[in-house]
This record gives structure tokens, C-alpha cells and sequence, in this order.
């Protein structure tokens, strides 16, 4: 047992973190969810896509019925923690939760879950009128979006999705994200011996880095990025390699610009194949729809609203991460990710103030308050 600090959103929060759910191994502690969610009131569901994900459990669908009319709104969070998180031993000091220093903290995106468990507790606790909600808890978000791209939306529809899973301090709001693309390439050459007779090889590393050489690479304008990631092939130093195999990306906020890099980087692939007498197998993989929301959107303005309202500052950016923001939004369920005080996620630093949960929470609050008609 661990004790507790007498602060019920602190104390979720660390409860959530001491549960392992690394990607894939989501169910013990979507089982602690559902518990939680439907001790709060809620009517809970686990869905049936852990078929379709790989994971050991489906994503958390919980509905908390109305007391006023109003607009349904969705809270979002992902179930799953990125590596190392087995283990995680969270330290509370100067306000600031962090790792002991070998694992990352989890934060993304369990400060999420606390956000909205507390959120409901309060709810709960007070009489305070609230439109129909629905909570949604993603599994397998960390390996490519898995259980928001399984999801039939129809268990989950909504008026307006907030997703807590942007990093950043609390009243950040994200207005755009990129459509994402990744590939794997294969360049087949011919191998030989390198010191008897390499004029009869074609190296498959060598039409890699000529490839490299011509791709549009690196920031290529404030929206649009690329980078190769990987690259291996060939095993001895006496022998033209005849393979070669590389991995990267492109993303742009504007989607005919990912398309664009995107052909840029293929067309780079086939001729430095070709030029060398080769050939490439290209695989692409578009990972998820980008969107951007028009900065008059009526979602962002109620979102901005709820922000003020929670005595903070609305911070409007662009992102070039992706999040089930991205495919709840192309699945027709309006989602915005907004900040949830993370900061140095995906690290062993990775760290939250618990001033800044508390902010998400009145955050989450206000935008309950604002979905009832009035
Ligand atoms: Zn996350």
C-alpha cells in the first residue's frame, strides 16, 4: 500500500501509474477504469475490438446519462503508456510529479484518465447539471492510433470530443495536425565479391544513399516534414550488399503537401534504383488523416471559453504530432486535443505538476457547464 496525499486527483493520478499498461497489455488497468467509471455513475461497455487492435482489451466506452439538455461531449484519453513504463514508481515533490528515473511517468496519458475520473467525481459530488457524456478510452494509441482506428464510432458519437493528450501547460489547444505517411522500402541490388569482382555487383546500400541524397528531407516549411529513420542492409565488408532496407516519413499539416513529399520521396527511390540497375519495392502506409480547424470554429471557440473560464490563457498551436484527435475527426466525431500540463513526454524525464491537472480539471469542468443548453 502507498500512502495517500489527501488529494483525490493526486491520488488517482498516482494509483493510475503504479497499474502497468504497456501498449498491447491495456486490460488490467481498463478493467480499473471501468470500475472506476461506473462506481461514478456511469453505464461502462469494454468493446470488442481487442480482435482487431492485437490488444488483451478493448477500448473503455463509459456514458454518464444527462441531468439538463444540452450537447453530448466526449472525453478522450489514451490506456496505453509508451516504453520503459513497466514498474513505474512516481515521486511527488515541490508540487511536481516525476519517475524515480527509470521508467517515464506516464502522464501521457494517465494524467488524462485522472482528468476526467475526477472531472465525473465531482460531478458526482455536487449538483451540478450536466448534458449527456461520454468517456472514451483508447487502447494502443502509442503503436499507430489502434484502438481510435478500431473503434466503431456509433459506440461513441458526440457533439464535440476533447481529446487529453496534447503536452504542453493546461489551456494549450491544438487546431491542426498532419496527415501522416510512412513507408518501408527494399532496394534489391546484385551482391559480389567485393575485392575479386565488384564491377559484376549492384550495391543496394549504395542506391539507398543515393536515394537519401535526393529526398526532400529534414523541416521543409512550417507544416511539412520528413526524415529516414532507418536503414540496414548488406553483412560483410567483402560483399556488395544486394539489399537494402529503408524506413521513414512525411507528414504535412496541408494534405496535398504530404502527397507531394510523399511522391517526392518514392520518385527519389525508384530512379536511384534504376540508375543503378536495380529495382525497390516501396511500401507506404498512410498512418492518419491530418485536419486543421478554421480558427473561427465553434468547437475552438467553446473550447477557448471553457479555458478562460478555468482562469487560464487559451494558447491556439499547430501540431506536427498526430493523436486519435486526428481519426475520431476523419471518423466524423469533431475532436480537439488540448494540453494536459505533460511536459517531457516520451522520456524517463517526463514530468507533471499537479497545479496543472488540477487546471485540466476545471478546464473540463467548464466545458461540461457549457455543453448544457441554456
Ligand atoms: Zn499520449
Amino acid at each position: 500500500m502507498h500512502p495517500r496525499t489527501g488529494n483525490r486527483l493526486l491520488d488517482t493520478f498516482l494509483e493510475a501509474v503504479r497499474i502497468d499498461s504497456p501498449s498491447g497489455e491495456e486490460a488490467t488497468f481498463a478493467r480499473w477504469c471501468a470500475d472506476r467509471l461506473a462506481a461514478l455513475g456511469c453505464e461502462v461497455r469494454i468493446d470488442a475490438t481487442a480482435g482487431l487492435t492485437g490488444s488483451d482489451s478493448g477500448n473503455v466506452i463509459a456514458e454518464l446519462a444527462p441531468t439538463a439538455v444540452g450537447d453530448t461531449l466526449v472525453l478522450s484519453a489514451h490506456l496505453d503508456t509508451i516504453g520503459p513504463g513497466r514498474g513505474i514508481e512516481p515521486v511527488v515533490e515541490g508540487g511536481v510529479v516525476r519517475s524515480a528515473g527509470d521508467t517515464v511517468l506516464g502522464a501521457d496519458d494517465k494524467a488524462g484518465v485522472a482528468a476526467i475520473l475526477e472531472t465525473l467525481a465531482v460531478l458526482r459530488a455536487t449538483v451540478r447539471p450536466h448534458a449527456r457524456l461520454r468517456v472514451l478510452l483508447t487502447t494502443s494509441e502509442e503503436i499507430g492510433l489502434r484502438g481510435a482506428h478500431a473503434l466503431d464510432i456509433a459506440d461513441c458519437t458526440g457533439d464535440l470530443c476533447l481529446v487529453l493528450d496534447a503536452a504542453g501547460e493546461v489551456g494549450g489547444i491544438v487546431t491542426g495536425a498532419p496527415t501522416h505517411y510512412t513507408f518501408s522500402a527494399t532496394f534489391h541490388g546484385a551482391a559480389a565479391h567485393a575485392g575479386v569482382q565488384p564491377e559484376k555487383g549492384r550495391s543496394a546500400v549504395l542506391m539507398a544513399a543515393h536515394a537519401i541524397c535526393a529526398m526532400p528531407l529534414g523541416r521543409l516549411d512550417a507544416e511539412t516534414t520528413s526524415n529516414v529513420g532507418g536503414i540496414s542492409g548488406g553483412g560483410a565488408t567483402n560483399v556488395v550488399p544486394a539489399e537494402c532496407v529503408l524506413m521513414g516519413e512525411c507528414r504535412s499539416i496541408e494534405a496535398h503537401r504530404a502527397e507531394q513529399v510523399r511522391e517526392a520521396m518514392d520518385a527519389a527511390m525508384r530512379t536511384a534504383a534504376g540508375d543503378a540497375g536495380g529495382s525497390v519495392d516501396v511500401e507506404w502506409k498512410k498512418e492518419y488523416d491530418g485536419y486543421r480547424h478554421a480558427d473561427d470554429h465553434l468547437a475552438l471557440a467553446i473550447v477557448a471559453d471553457a479555458v478562460r473560464q478555468a482562469g487560464l490563457e487559451p494558447r491556439l498551436f499547430l501540431t506536427g504530432g498526430g493523436s486519435d484527435a486526428n481519426v475520431l475527426t476523419s471518423k466524423g466525431l469533431p475532436s480537439i486535443a488540448i494540453s494536459c500540463g505533460m511536459t517531457d513526454v516520451h522520456s524517463t524525464g517526463e514530468s507533471i505538476a499537479v497545479a496543472g491537472m488540477e487546471g485540466l480539471v476545471r478546464v473540463l469542468l467548464a466545458a461540461v457547464d457549457r455543453a448544457v443548453a441554456s
